[in-house]
Order: C-alpha cells, then structure tokens, then sequence
C-alpha cells in the first residue's frame, strides 16, 4: 500500500488542469459513496467537501470512439467545427483520432492539434513504434499533447486476439509507453477489456506501465460487461495492491452495451477515478459510450454525494448535443436523459400544477443551466441583421461576417415562408449552413413540383443544374410524391441508391415548422448519409436525396474508410 502524503506533484497538473487545492488535486476519498471517509494515510482529510475541491479530468472522445458508430462519420471540416465546440464546452482533453489509422485520421489529429487551443489533444497507438510515431508526429503541433497507448489484458483477448502470454502484454505495454514518453510528457495507458481480465494480473500490468512512466492509466469496461459495483471494486483493488498508482489519475471509459457506461463511470468516481472518458450524446461503438452531458449534470447536481466537480460550463451542453447530431447525422432520442426534447418538458397537469408553484417540485436541473432556452418568440420578419447577430451571440455562435451573411440571406428567405422564427430554427440555419456551405456541391435544385392525392398517379416534375452550368429536366411517377422525386433524380443524374432510412423531424413547433429530412442510402461505393432542412418535406427530401448523391459524386460515403481501419485495429 503507498504513501499518499500529497507532497508528491500530482500528474493532473501535466494536462494542464488547473487545481483548486493542491493537497487534494492527487488524491482520492476511499468512501465508495464518499461519506465519512478517512484518509489511507490516517490523518481523516479522505472526506473532501469544498465545492469543487476535487476536480474530474473531462476526456472527451467523441471524434474517435464516437466516430466509430456505424454511420457517423465525419469529414475534416466537421471534425475541427466539433473539436471546437468542444473546445468552448471546457473539456479537458480531446481525443481527435487514431494517427496510425489511415492518412485520414493522420490529417484530422493534425488539424485540430493546430487549429484548437485551450484543450490537452490527444491521439490513440497500439504499442508499436509506428503508432507512436505518427500520434507524435500528428501532435507535433499541439500546444498541450497527450499520446494514449493501448493493449488488450483479458484472457479472451491474450488468447484469441493478440495470441501472446502474460509476460509478453507486460513486455510490450512497457515498451509502448516508454516509447511514448520518449516523445511526450503526458502519457496515457488503457488495458483494453480490463473489466473482464484477473485482477492480479491487471494490478501487476497497471504498476509496471507506471513505473514506465505513463501519467494516466485508464482502466476501460472496453465491451460494457461490468456492474457499477464489480467496476468499483476492480478500481479500489487497483488502489489498495498497486504500487505508486497516487502518481497517476485513474481514468475511467465504459461502454453502454448493459445501459451501464455512465452508472459504472460514476461508480468508478465514488472510488477515486479522476478522470471520465465519453462522448457527447453517448455515441461510439455498438450501443455507444458514457454520455458526457449526463456524466457532467450527474456530477454537478449532485455534488452533496460526489464532492467532485468539472471544467464543462453546462450550459453549452445543449448546443453542442445539437452540433454533434447534426454532423453525424445521428439523431437524439426524444427522451434521452438532458439533452433530449422531452428532457425539461412538463405537459402532465399535475406537474404543471407544481412546477408553477415551485419549479423544484418536479425539476433537479433548471433547462437554463444546460443551454436549453425558455424563449419562444424570436425573430420574424423585420429583424435585421444586427438583431439575428445578436440573437445567434446569446445562442453561443459568433459568426464571422461572411459566415452571418450567409445565414441572415438563409434567415430572411425562412421568413417568407414562416411567421415565426424559433431559436432552434436559427440553430438549424447556422448548422446547416456550416456543414453544407462547402460548395462542393455537384448538382443543386432548380425547381421542383409534385401531385398527388387520393385517385391520381404521384408524379414529380423537378429541375437541376450542374456545376458546368447544364439544367437538366425529368419527369416521373411514383408510389408516392417522394418516391417519384426520387426517381426524377437518380434519371437525371444518373446515379442510384437504395433507400436505408428515411426520417423527418420537425426542428420547432406549429404548423409551418421547419422538417428536418435525413437519409441513408446504400449504393456500391458505400452507404452514404443526407440531410437538408426545409418548411416543406417534399422540397426538404429532394434536397437530402440531391444532398446524398452529391455525396456519392465526392465519394463522402458515411463509414468512411479511416473509420473502418480504425475499428479493424481494435480500440479500448
Ligand atoms: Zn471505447
């Protein structure tokens, strides 16, 4: 059992987080759910109470675990606009890719390590030289950098996947993070599947990779098989029997496969774990990985158990929820926990009755703190541009003014079809526009018409141009409007794909809402996502089918190749 005098400076410090208390900074409370502990060194400080006197390292890992959900892909501009926003959500550190991957993940890592500031970015290796070669290499540029080495420790994973005995894992997981602290300060280990791997061993490779010098050992539930509490006392073994484990901060990645990732996450901080790996909306792997907003709000609205706090300034949770859903296309379900539609919404009497006699009544958050807005009535049709910039500054977008053109020109032409402009509607224009407003666009929409109705044929008459300044004009039928549109489209362009999904959302309330139209199409390169935004769903459709088809022109398929390689390697 180690000395944990505190005198030692605490690795937190090497990611630059800056620490209330430095007696604390370092140091766990034994209490499983915090409550009267006593220090292991018997001088009665475990029980940590101060607001925000122990801080959680927020590792936010939605571009690369996150990215890994099927379909979510994103490209290097939405890549650095989402390292961004999570940038000005204050997470500690951004792990931007996997270098060694593809040339792909090569160039995101590189751009956001140059491009965002005020973040530790990182990037994911295997134990070889090459993988810490190009995260360094990637790095290079990054004000604060991390490399994160990983190796799988579970006897399913020794036996079937790495074919290697237990005294070969511990020759390479050393090796790995000597390499990496060759070429980095801050290093991070994570014992791939630790969850299910014996405890003595997982002990013996933590304290051995420490003494190689790693500064962050991550012990991630890499399949989603732990409980809260066997995941708790698996972290607590690791304190009791390892050897200088107060030097480094335990960290903490769980997946969401048993609905788990953020009770086990949270169980793991009753124990001592100071950092949480996850993603924003939860998304990653299979049925995803810890949601950050939940884990942030967990922390914040109940402090009076945890004693812990973050860096995230909640109230950017919920645009950036609405960033991140919009960039890859994966939509927030209705219900989801903070950031879902129906999150703060209060439609039963009974409930109405309370929350306007006291909003505590039925309310532990307040919508505020999470960046949902109360206000209804915005903007309409004679407010200017000076009233949609400053409308957009209190919605946390600060636009340049190339950028507000573009979006005030998107505004006024929402105005001619709707009375009423919501915040969401502005925040759907300024999201719209920054994912489609590449230009790249092959084909673009000239004009389109329809009928149908009960006894006549569905029929679509639709215009396009292309970019060498040709229109086009087809006219087709169809089982239905959309379906005739569609057919119009793939005629002209001649290019065709078979539909996979197909969802509306209306993006704000009344009759003349804005539709949010997402689509997934399969086609022979790959399967390939579409989303456009409209007042009219057929209009709305026919640009997400013209937006998915300029996609396959530009060969953007939705499981981009770097995603597949990244999955192929194997990741924590
Ligand atoms: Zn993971």
């Amino acid at each position: 059992m180690s000395n944990r005098s505190g005198a030692e400076t605490p690795s937190i410090c090497a990611v630059g987080i800056p620490v209330t208390s430095a007696g604390h900074s370092g140091r766990f409370s034994d209490s499983p759910i915090g409550r009267g502990a006593t220090a292991p060194d018997g001088k009665g400080r475990g029980l940590v109470s101060e607001p925000g006197s122990e801080r959680v390292v927020v590792f936010d890992t939605t571009l690369r675990d996150g990215e890994q959900s099927p379909g979510a892909s994103m490209n290097l501009p939405q890549k650095l606009q989402v390292a961004k926003a999570l940038r000005d959500l204050g997470v500690d550190v951004i792990e931007a890719g996997f270098a060694a991957a593809s040339p792909g993940d090569f160039e995101a890592i590189q751009g956001v390590a140059r491009q965002v500031e005020g973040a530790t970015i990182c990037s994911l290796s295997r134990c070889s030289k090459g993988d810490i070669d190009a995260s360094a290499n990637a790095l290079a540029d990054a004000a604060r950098k991390r490399i994160h080495v990983f190796l799988a420790t579970s006897p399913i994973h020794r036996d079937f996947k790495l074919k290697m005995a237990k005294d070969e894992i511990i020759r390479r997981a050393v090796e790995g993070v000597k390499m990496a602290r060759a070429r980095c300060e801050d290093v991070e280990f994570s014992t791939e599947d630790a969850a299910r791997t014996e405890l003595e061993f997982l002990a013996e490779v933590v304290e051995r990779t420490i003494e190689a010098g790693a500064t962050t050992l991550n012990i991630p539930d890499t399949v989603g098989y732990a409980l809260p509490q066997t995941y708790a006392e698996t972290l607590s073994y690791l304190k009791k029997h390892v050897r200088g484990i107060e030097r480094v901060v335990i960290s903490v990645h769980c997946h969401n496969d048993l609905g788990l990732a953020v009770a086990n996450s949270l169980a793991g901080v009753m124990v001592g774990a100071r950092q949480v790996e996850c993603t924003i909306n939860g998304i990653g792997e299979r049925a995803g990985n810890a949601s950050l907003e939940e884990i942030v709000m967990a922390i914040k609205t109940r402090h009076d158990v945890l004693h812990v706090s973050t860096g995230v300034k909640s109230e950017r949770l919920y645009p950036t929820s609405r960033l991140v859903a919009q960039v890859t296309g994966m939509h927030v379900q209705r219900n989801k926990a903070i950031v879902g539609q129906n999150a703060f919404a209060h439609e039963a009497g009974i409930h109405q009755h309370g929350m306007l006699t006291h909003r505590e009544t039925y309310e532990i958050m307040r919508p505020e703190e999470v960046g949902f807005s109360r206000s209804s009535l915005v903007l309409g049709k004679h407010s200017g541009r000076h009233a949609l910039k400053e409308r957009l500054g209190a919605l946390g977008y600060k636009l340049e003014d190339a950028q507000l053109d573009q979006v005030f020109a998107a505004f006024k032409a929402l105005c001619d079809k709707k009375k009423e402009i919501y915040d969401a509607d502005i925040e759907a224009l300024v999201i719209h526009g920054q994912i489609l407003g590449d230009g790249q666009h092959t084909w673009e929409l000239v004009a389109l018409s329809t009928t149908s109705g009960t006894g006549t044929l569905p029929a679509a008459s639709i215009a396009l141009q292309k970019n060498d300044g040709t229109r086009y004009q087809e006219a087709c039928g169809g089982d239905g409007p959309v379906d005739a549109v569609f057919k119009a489209i793939e005629r002209i362009t001649g290019i065709s794909a078979k539909l996979r999904d197909y969802q509306i959302q209306s993006v704000t309330v009344g009759e003349d809402a804005q539709g949010e139209v997402v689509l997934e199409v399969e086609h022979p390169t790959g399967v390939y996502r579409g989303r456009a935004l409209s007042t009219d769903i057929i209009e709305g459709s026919a640009r997400a089918y013209l937006d998915v088809v300029n996609r396959i022109a530009l060969k953007q398929p939705a499981v981009a190749p770097e995603v597949e390689a990244v999955r192929q390697l194997g990741t924590v």
